[in-house]
């Protein structure tokens, strides 16, 4: 494989978390891996919700820990929900400061929006929903300035070299349907800030980029896992058939739109005291459950909203006119679809993963916030905190000034993975790896994803396949409970404190091993 050696940081993604890492590394050089023009392709576009963080004089950062650390259902870590929580307001400051025009109220001060799991208003929004879409607009404005950084758009990180358990290089390639030869780039440090993997799942509200290859990736190369089996299912996906599904955003619930099935019956107050408004899993699994029985449910915007959902959710609006709804005189059909995924990269509290010269931040990483559920809108404030803590540990340990820009020439080779094998693999994970889980579906996973893998070289597939073992083997592991890992075979939590896992892929092909033999 050809080699090139820079003085430059790498960055692997483009999305919040490596924007905001590259602005608070200036001016130390920095080559920015951006698969799409930016502002493309990363979740971060798309957060409807907004940002958390206490901003209220009665709030506190120690009521937003308590609220996360509730969340995640016993496996949360308090030191890092300390930390997160603690400064959250600071990068609200930041992100205004830096361009983004938060919604004021008439004093000057942020509208803030109450979401499920919350005791407090405390969501801040821009524009109604339009938050992520109009953060990274104003990140982006910035980045284009800063001539510390240079973005190579189209390329996309496929493999990581790894020398003494440290990282050295990490290999890229062109990341149009033809791919290209990889190329090996060697540079100054690592930054892993490739997102989730919720388009590893057929049914899921992520883009078409995010499905775990950075996770993969990372896994191959030796670095630990946390939490993988902790993905968590949106309730309000609009079920309209497209890919990915549409969200219809929490926001709607918290305005009092309630969830009926085709017999016009609200099942959600049969479920839990706060009906649509019970926590993330709960509401998605009775809505999995609708689905499963054939009951078509859907959510009812006409009493609450009429037609206001046209001006205070035009997103909403415009996924409902394209597929020939009107909110206003018919409820949105809906389906749980893969959303965040809690687990990711283990790091610690500075950023770094078990491999040296490696940080990671966003929702590639596993930090220890989440636990088993995320609390609505923590993902992008742990995105924002961590890009920062890895930018200042980086800062810390590297010490580069100047770099001259990179002028890489691809050239032809390289194998994008087969279209039917990656929707197979999405079919396999949304039947058999999702909201309600089973030894005997997860076994029939690992051998169908095990066969998927055996039959493939592309690196981009190899990385796909190796966190969707990860999840499975991780779940098969699991046998109980716990926030969003339900299993109907194990339907209880563990009793005493919930345990994070970490597994390691050897491990994880282990156990996948075992699954293949006893379904043999
Ligand atoms: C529809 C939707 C709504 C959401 N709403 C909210 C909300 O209101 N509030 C909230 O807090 N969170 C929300 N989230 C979650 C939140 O958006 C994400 O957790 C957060 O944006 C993650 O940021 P990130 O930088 O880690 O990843 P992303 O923004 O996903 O960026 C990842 C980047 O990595 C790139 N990439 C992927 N693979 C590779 C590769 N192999 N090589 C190089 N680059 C690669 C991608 O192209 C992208 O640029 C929402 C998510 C979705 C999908």
């Amino acid at each position: 494989m050809k080699t090139v050696t820079t003085d430059r940081i790498v960055i692997v993604g483009a999305g919040l978390g490596a924007l905001y890492a590259a602005l608070k590394l200036a001016p130390r050089p920095v080559v920015m891996i951006s698969p799409e023009p930016l502002g493309e392709g990363a979740s971060s576009a798309w957060a409807q919700g907004g940002v958390a963080a206490a901003m209220d004089a009665k709030d506190s950062p120690q009521s937003h820990a308590a609220d996360t650390e509730r969340a995640g259902a016993g496996t949360v870590d308090p030191v890092v929900a300390d930390l997160v929580t603690r400064e959250a307001r600071e990068y609200i400051f930041d992100l205004t400061t830096l361009g983004t025009p938060f919604d004021r109220t008439p004093d000057g001060g942020y509208v803030l929006s109450r979401e499920a799991a919350h005791s407090f208003a405390r969501v801040v929004r821009v524009k109604g929903d339009q938050a992520g879409a109009e953060i990274m607009a104003a990140l982006i404005e910035q980045v284009r300035e800063t001539p510390s950084i240079q973005v190579l758009e189209g390329t996309m990180a496929v493999d990581l070299e790894v020398s003494d358990d440290r990282i050295t290089g990490v290999a890229i390639q062109k990341s149009d349907e033809n791919r290209s030869a990889p190329i090996m780039l060697r540079g100054a440090a690592f930054l892993l800030a490739g997102g989730g993997s919720g388009g590893l799942y057929a049914l899921t509200t992520n883009p078409h980029r995010i499905r775990g290859q950075v996770i993969g990736m990372a896994a191959r190369a030796g670095a630990e896992i946390s939490d993988a089996e902790f993905v968590q299912f949106h309730p309000t996906a609009m079920d309209v058939g497209e890919d990915p599904a549409p969200l219809a955003t929490e926001a709607l619930r918290g305005e009092g739109a309630i969830l009926i099935n085709k017999d016009g019956h609200r099942f959600m107050t049969d479920i839990h005291a706060d009906a649509e408004l019970a926590p993330r899993d709960v509401v998605a699994r009775a809505i999995y459950a609708q689905k499963q029985a054939g009951n078509r449910p859907m959510l009812d915007t006409r009493a609450a909203l009429g037609e206001k959902i046209k001006t205070q959710f035009p997103s909403v609006a415009e996924y409902c006119a394209r597929n020939g709804i009107d909110p206003a005189q018919e409820p949105i059909p809906v389906a749980p679809a893969a959303h965040y995924h809690m687990g990711g990269i283990t790091t610690d509290t500075k950023g770094r993963s078990t491999l040296e010269n490696l940080w990671v931040c966003g929702e590639a990483s596993s930090t220890g916030l989440h636990g088993a559920n995320r609390l609505a809108s923590n993902g992008l404030l742990e995105a924002l905190v961590f890009a920062r803590v890895c930018a200042l540990n980086i800062a810390d340990k590297v010490s580069c000034n100047e770099a001259a820009p990179l002028d890489l020439m691809f050239e032809e080779g390289g194998e994008a993975p087969d279209a039917e094998a990656v929707a197979t693999l999405r079919n396999t994970m949304t039947d058999l790896v999702g909201v309600v889980r089973n030894g005997d579906d997860l076994r029939r996973a690992l051998h169908t994803i095990a066969a998927l893998e055996a039959a493939s070289t592309s690196r981009a597939f190899l990385n796909m396949c190796a966190t969707a073992t990860l999840i499975a083997a991780a779940a098969l592991k699991r046998e109980e409970s716990r926030g969003a890992h339900e299993r109907s075979d194990f339907p209880e939590p563990l009793p005493g404190p919930g345990k994070r896992s970490r597994l390691m892929l050897t491990t994880a092909l282990a156990i996948r091993a075992q699954a293949c033999k006893d379904l043999s």
